[in-house]
């Protein structure tokens, strides 16, 4: 089971940056040797949602303080102010159900769950991807009637 954070590419300033712009700004700025996410998500000047590799996925990251042993995504964008497009949404779907396979299961977290930050945006659909990534099952899932009848008696049994 592996963590995912999400971010959106907002810079202090309130503007949004590409993928070239935050890579210069973590080597150049913040003095590290590559991007701090594992994968970024941008549209492409001909408007083609595109996956960015940045760190490889058994790197530690440098995207949340105290957490970057989970995978990071930033998707281009400001999320405070305009709606996740939807192709990059379904890009990302892609690319959470492939990290889902790989990672024996991830559960998906927002970077303003970490931090003061609103990271990735107030309109990012963060909550429907948190319980179709759930942190554990019974968080969001509906129990089946049998699954739930074995909880029942392991607490009658006092499991
Ligand atoms: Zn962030």
């Amino acid at each position: 089971m592996r963590e995912v954070i999400l971010h959106h590419s907002l810079t202090k300033d309130g503007s949004v940056v590409d993928y070239t712009a935050i890579r210069n700004y973590h080597i150049n700025t913040n003095g590290w040797r590559d991007i701090g996410y594992h994968y970024l998500l941008e549209k492409m000047p001909d408007g083609k949602p595109t996956i960015l590799k940045g760190r490889m996925e058994n790197e530690t990251g440098a995207h949340t303080l105290g957490h970057n042993e989970a995978i990071g995504i930033c998707i281009v964008g400001n999320y405070d102010i305009t709606e996740l497009p939807d192709d990059l949404y379904m890009l990302l779907v892609d690319l959470l159900d492939e990290l889902n396979k790989n990672h024996n299961g991830i559960y998906v977290m927002g970077h303003n769950e970490y931090s003061d930050k609103s990271c990735p945006g107030k309109n990012f659909p963060l909550a429907i991807l948190k319980s179709k990534y759930p942190r554990t099952r019974v968080e969001t899932e509906i129990l089946t009637k049998r699954e739930l009848k074995d909880i029942l008696l392991n607490i009658t049994k006092g499991l």
